[in-house]
């Protein structure tokens, strides 16, 4: 119930090679028409090794799919072995680039202060970061959801402007839903959501809240993504485990019908 056109952003994560790449975005595109495609953005989050070719197949065949990457450097180019740049997928096409996604806060021990850089990066190469903020199960017993989240959103905008500010994608997930089967009650994505565009208010102004997109992420399916969607925060997902299946993907991204 907003002007903010929703987002369904499928990460895929460590999966697939560019054959099955190649496959899966035809057939996603397949799948959609162009109703779909328009009412809703859709983007596929595929591993560095399979942009070059989900690039050759949206732009040879005109799909109506976005793409991006699940990281990047906070640096432009140099003596950084094995990490991606901004600009180099800015070449090839991305759109979209995640930042801060749990599994790297976890695995790579990524700080707050590093998603700043890294959402900096992103913005400087004309990428829209998806910046993904969450907290563990500890934390949600706690009761501590909302200052955990609200905290980390502050933290990975720190020295962004209000225009800037617009053009970040911010993603609820709690780290408990992540690949685990359990959604989080849409009541409860509401809550966080609303929080996290009160603090963006706080932060800049109500009309740049207002304008920021709020993703939820965490065993979102095509069974369960109504209602979340329905929830006035919620503009749209990222999904892990069913973006990986061309027709479930597909069925979420025809959510509002
Ligand atoms: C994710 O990877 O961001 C995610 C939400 O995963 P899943 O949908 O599999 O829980």
């Amino acid at each position: 119930g907003s002007a903010r056109r929703p987002l369904m952003a499928g990460n895929w994560k460590m999966n697939l090679n560019h054959f099955e790449a190649n496959l899966l975005v035809q057939k996603l595109a397949a799948s959609l028409n162009e109703k779909q495609l328009t009412d809703v953005e859709v983007v596929v989050l595929p591993p560095f090794t399979d942009l070059r070719t989900v690039q050759t197949a949206v732009e040879g065949d005109k799909l109506m799919i976005g793409y991006g990457a699940q990281d990047l450097s906070p640096h432009d180019s140099g003596a950084y072995t094995g990490d991606i740049s901004g600009s180099m997928l800015a070449k090839l096409g991305c759109t979209y680039v995640v930042v801060g996604h749990s599994e790297r806060r976890a695995y790579h021990h990524e700080s707050d202060a590093l998603c700043n850089a890294k959402v900096k990066a992103a913005l400087t190469h004309g990428l829209t970061p998806i910046l993904c903020v969450g907290e563990g199960l500890d934390v949600r017993e706690q009761g501590g959801h909302v200052a955990h989240c609200s905290d980390q959103l502050e933290a990975a905008l720190i020295g962004i402007s209000a225009e800037q500010a617009t053009k970040v994608v911010v993603a609820y997930e709690p780290v408990w839903a992540i690949g685990t089967g359990k959604t989080a009650m849409p009541e409860d994505v509401q809550e966080v959501c609303s929080s996290v565009r009160e603090r963006l208010a706080v932060i800049y102004d109500q009309e740049t809240a207002e304008q920021v997109r709020i993703l939820y992420g965490g065993s979102v399916k095509a069974s369960n993504v109504a209602t979340t969607m329905a929830q006035p925060d919620v503009d749209g997902g990222l999904v892990g485990g069913a973006s990986l299946d061309a027709e479930e993907f597909a069925n979420i991204c025809r959510f509002p019908e």
